[in-house]
């Protein structure tokens, strides 16, 4: 499945450009595709599963970042359901900058 089309990719690579990927979690047609990754794996975290292990995922990842392939940001088969601590290990990078805006913003 992949619900990607010559519209939102242009979208999306404006959305890349500008620094402003957040938009895309907002479209429509990802959070109707997010809720298809998570029920085809049962809301399991994909990543605990691989070790044996029985937690519920919140989080929908791209295993090819959408910067990366925003070709791909649509495609089933790249996506995955992951807890959510298991997401902020995957994405050291975001923890980062959450934490450089608390100290810039907001002291
Ligand atoms: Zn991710």
């Amino acid at each position: 499945m992949d619900l990607m089309t010559p519209t939102l990719l242009k979208k999306l690579h404006q959305y890349i450009l500008n620094d402003a990927v957040d938009k895309f979690y907002r479209l429509k047609v990802w959070r109707d595709l997010r809720l298809i990754a998570l029920r085809r794996d049962d809301y399991k975290c994909q990543y605990d599963k691989r070790l044996g292990l029985d937690t519920k995922a919140d989080t929908v990842h791209h295993i090819i970042p959408v910067r990366d392939n925003p070709r791909l940001a649509l495609r089933l088969s790249n996506l995955e359901s992951i807890s959510k601590s298991n997401h902020n290990r995957e994405h050291p990078e975001k923890l980062e900058k959450e934490k450089k805006f608390m100290n810039e913003e907001r002291w």
